[in-house]
C-alpha cells in the first residue's frame, strides 16, 4: 500500500504533466480563475480530502484538531471499501464534509447560506480537483 507521501508525489506529478500536456498541446484552457479552483480543489483533494480518511492515516492526522470530525467517516466507511471506490468516493466525502460545513453555518449563522457569493462554475471546478485527486489516489492503490 502506497503511503501518504508516495501518494502526494504521484499525484501532483501526474497532474502537473497533464496540465503542462493540455496547456501546451491547446488542448483545453483555463481561465485564470478556474485555474486557480481547480489546483485548489486538487491540493486539498490530494492532502485533506483523501480516501484514506477511513483509517488513521496521514491525511486524517492532518486534519489536526478537526480530525474528530471524521471519526464518524472512519466509523462509517471500512478502509479500502467504498471510499476508495472511484466514482462515488469523493462524492460521499464531499457531501459528508458539506453537510458539517452547512451543520457549523447553521450554528453561527441560524439560518442556511441564501446565495452563493462564488460562480457555480469555480466550485463545479474546485469539486473536480478534488474528484481528480481521489481517482488518482484510487488508481495507485490499485497499482500496488
Ligand atoms: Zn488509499
Amino acid at each position: 500500500m502506497p503511503g501518504y507521501n508516495k501518494h502526494r508525489i504521484f499525484n501532483y506529478i501526474v497532474f502537473i504533466v497533464v496540465a503542462l500536456i493540455l496547456y501546451f498541446e491547446n488542448i483545453f484552457s483555463f481561465s485564470s480563475g478556474m485555474l486557480l479552483a481547480i489546483c485548489l480543489g486538487f491540493y486539498i483533494g490530494t492532502e485533506f480530502v483523501t480516501p484514506d480518511l477511513d483509517v488513521d492515516s496521514a491525511a486524517y492526522k492532518r486534519w489536526g484538531r478537526l480530525k474528530i470530525l471524521m471519526l464518524p467517516y472512519k466509523w462509517l466507511f471500512k478502509h479500502r471499501q467504498s471510499s476508495h471506490n472511484i466514482f462515488y468516493g469523493a462524492i460521499v466525502r464531499i457531501l459528508y464534509i458539506s453537510v458539517i460545513i452547512l451543520g457549523f453555518y447553521y450554528l453561527i449563522f441560524k439560518s442556511l447560506p441564501q446565495e452563493f457569493t462564488f460562480s457555480y462554475v469555480y466550485v463545479i471546478v474546485f469539486l473536480i480537483g478534488i474528484i481528480i485527486a481521489n481517482a488518482l489516489h484510487v488508481i495507485l492503490d490499485k497499482i500496488f
